[in-house]
């Protein structure tokens, strides 16, 4: 292979790098002026399944304000991480993201997971939480 071909591999690559990051860049730009659409549409999906488990509105709240396509593209923050480190019960994943002053309570010991599902407003269909088990860890890392 000839030197001049070499150079002609490398210039495309570096291209196609380029034009990958622009890309994502405008993706990430579309993604967020869309955040309060995005938002309103997984609140509505979601609120009502909070509401069966009987999980707090403020933690259903604060779950909806991270609909998928804007957790893809927005830094975690410290928050985030205590949020999901809240959300482990003897460091199993129970599927409950509390929300941010409640998860420090949980991680302080004063109150427990356990404590925040209100069992008058969750479904009676339900197992005892933390028995559910249909949702899928999310990596915050
Ligand atoms: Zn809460």
């Amino acid at each position: 292979m000839k030197n001049k071909d070499i150079i002609v591999i490398i210039s495309t690559a570096a291209l196609s790098i380029v034009i990958i990051v622009i890309r994502a860049h405008f993706k990430t730009k579309k993604i967020l002026a869309n955040k309060d659409q995005l938002i309103t549409e997984w609140t509505e999906l979601n609120g009502p399944i909070g509401n069966q488990l009987g999980y707090p509105d403020c933690c259903i709240k604060a779950f909806c304000q991270n609909a998928p396509e804007i957790l893809k593209v927005r830094p975690r923050t410290r928050m985030d991480k205590i949020r999901h480190k809240a959300a482990h019960i003897n460091g199993e994943w129970s599927g409950f993201v509390p929300c941010y002053n409640h998860a420090v309570k949980v991680l302080s010991g004063e109150i427990t997971l356990e404590s925040l599902i209100d069992s008058n407003k969750r479904d009676k269909s339900l197992k005892k939480f933390p028995d559910e088990n249909f949702t899928e860890e999310i990596k915050f890392q």
